[in-house]
């Protein structure tokens, strides 16, 4: 079993190739993990489809994945946190713990950080793959592998929370209902948001998300103005919302983002898209809408995991297909076509 480890490389636009990898020697403070289950993200699709994002630039065969979760097999020397056998979801940035940004808990900024599948690191989606021991996080008995690997986007959502600073009685709106809105909406909710309404352009994510306990979901049609939607999130609130988080990083969500939120609000941008967009600043500015970004998360992954340990939250109505490793190819053609009211697909690697 050992010497099979199969492993999906991205080799360039639309190249996925499966090939054996030799299986890595875990170092002293690295875990050897079978991997378990890895969720295919839209960043995935977005490099296998252009190659890029942004300036990270596939330029060399990448092994992909990061969404994942395994079993560890072997310790190294200096690992004391894990136990063969345990089951962990993998944090798959591992940052330099030593600059500022570390230092501070903000680790996510760090400009050493080794993210897998980020070109030029490789990821995890394999048989057997290394980690960081203190990037993994032990999964209770209750929680299943593909929760956990489910962590990786819940974190985001968990993260992109805090920095809206949502509590109880906030009132808040969600653009888009992908992934990354749907577990934003389940975060929000456990802190205690008073009132979520969430917007799409399709009517099968809004129907999950008000399965997911979204108070409002809103069909956004392409014809209607600016200003009828601002109109139309404001009736839908009942008020102005005070928290907004931009899932889809469009120009037109960005924009109401920025018009809908209530004066002294925050919108939060997590969605990424063009690297330039026109938007109305002058809105914020005079009514101190702050605007945050987020960028994946720090110190999250356990807040995310007692989320799933104590059930407040379930993730599981958000794996619409499952593959084995052998149809890699499959699922990124799942996941790209989103039909088949597709929102998270997971592989099998084991
Ligand atoms: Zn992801
Ligand atoms: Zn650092």
């Amino acid at each position: 079993m050992a010497n099979d480890n199969l492993t999906a490389i991205l080799y360039g636009i639309n190249d996925i190739r499966l090939e054996q990898t030799p299986v890595e020697e875990p170092d002293e403070n690295e875990v050897l993990i079978q991997m378990g289950c890895v969720g295919i993200c839209g960043s995935d699709v977005h490099y296998w489809v252009n190659g890029r994002i942004g300036d990270f630039v596939v330029r060399q065969p990448m092994i992909i994945g990061h969404e994942a979760s395994g079993v560890v097999v072997k310790l190294g020397k200096n690992v004391t946190n894990l136990k063969v056998g345990d089951r962990v979801a993998i944090e798959p940035g591992v940052s330099c713990r030593l600059c500022n940004y570390c230092k501070e808990g903000r680790y996510n900024l760090c400009k050493k950080m080794v993210f897998c599948a980020t070109p030029p690191v490789h990821g995890n989606l394999r048989r057997f793959y290394k980690h960081a021991a203190d990037f993994c996080f032990k999964l209770p008995e209750h929680v299943s592998l593909p929760e956990g690997a489910l962590l990786e986007p819940l974190s985001v959502g968990v993260h992109a929370c805090k920095r809206a600073n949502i509590g109880i009685g906030s009132k808040v709106l969600i653009l888009g209902a992908g992934p990354i809105g749907l577990v934003s909406l389940l975060v929000a909710k456990a802190m205690g948001a008073n009132k979520i309404v969430i917007t799409d352009l399709e009517q099968n994510r809004l129907d999950l998300a008000k399965k997911l306990g979204a108070n409002v979901t809103l069909l956004m049609k392409k014809k209607d103005t600016e200003a009828e939607t601002v109109q139309r999130v404001i009736e839908a609130m009942g008020e102005e919302p005070d928290k907004t988080i931009d899932a889809c990083g469009a120009e037109s969500t960005i924009r109401l983002a920025i018009l809908a939120t209530r004066p002294g609000g925050v919108a939060v941008l997590v969605g990424m898209g063009a690297p330039e967009v026109k938007i109305p600043l002058i809105h914020a500015l005079v009514r101190e809408v702050d605007i945050r970004g987020v960028f994946r998360y720090a110190n999250d992954y356990a807040d995310a995991l007692e989320l799933l340990a104590s059930r407040k939250i379930d993730v599981k109505p958000l794996i619409t297909h499952n593959y084995k490793i052998e149809e890699t190819v499959k699922a990124f053609e799942t996941s790209k076509s989103g039909q088949g009211n597709v929102v998270k697909v997971m592989i099998h690697c084991n």
